[in-house]
């Protein structure tokens, strides 16, 4: 399946929620759910009482959408997950917090996941002095991420790293804006993760 290139806003009508897809935009009064907009192709969709499979499901179109994962992928992860130890949902969640897109996002250095999977794509970004341009990329316990000396002097790169400096980052990472650089301090416990899923249900899910 191919990666969605539509219209976001689109997305998190569907959602009922916020899903933060835009950057800027998300938090300015022109946010579509802020206004009210109801789901793509009318109230239509809304009318019969949701069964659990339908709810499992969404919860889980959230996550991938979020994150901008596809479903395969996304499976893939899910796999993962149910060979770790502890809370299969948690450490879900946390494998898609460590993927080098979402560090980027995570440490303010791009406005949405979007913007940073197509900056790391582009090569803008090193990993602990090596440059990586897979924005699935997980990240470790004490990886450096900095932005590209070549891209330092970069208007839109420099852009980036002055508005990093009014974002905030959470404690997991670290950032240094006079190196163009973050450290990943230790992975993110569940309350750390401010995505709008319910984790357990995407695991239920996968398992039927
Ligand atoms: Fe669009 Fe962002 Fe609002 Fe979602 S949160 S509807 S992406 S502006």
């Amino acid at each position: 399946m191919a990666r969605y290139t539509g219209p976001v806003c689109r997305l998190c009508r569907r959602e009922a929620v916020k899903l933060y897809l835009k950057g800027e935009r998300c938090f300015g009064p022109k946010c579509p759910v802020e206004k009210g907009a109801g789901p793509p192709g009318g109230r239509s969709l809304m009318r019969r009482k949701p069964t659990e499979y339908a709810l499992q499901l969404r919860e889980k179109q959230k996550a991938r959408r979020v994150y901008g994962v596809l479903e395969r992928q996304f499976r893939r992860y899910y796999h993962k997950a149910t060979r770790a130890r502890g809370v299969t949902g948690e450490y879900l969640l946390q494998l898609l917090e460590r993927r080098l897109d979402n560090v980027v996002y995570r440490l303010g250095l791009a406005s949405s996941r979007r913007e940073a999977r197509q900056l790391v794509r582009h090569g803008h970004f090193l990993v602990n002095g090596r440059a990586v341009n897979i924005p699935s990329y997980l990240v470790e316990e004490g990886d450096v991420v900095a932005v590209h000396p070549r891209s330092r002097t970069s208007p839109r790169l420099k852009g980036l790293l002055e508005a990093a400096a009014t974002r905030n980052v959470p404690a997991w990472l670290e950032l240094s804006l006079q190196q163009a650089q973050g450290r990943v301090l230790r992975f993110p416990e569940r309350e750390e993760i401010d995505i709008p899923v319910e984790e357990r249900m995407i695991i239920e899910r996968y398992s039927r």
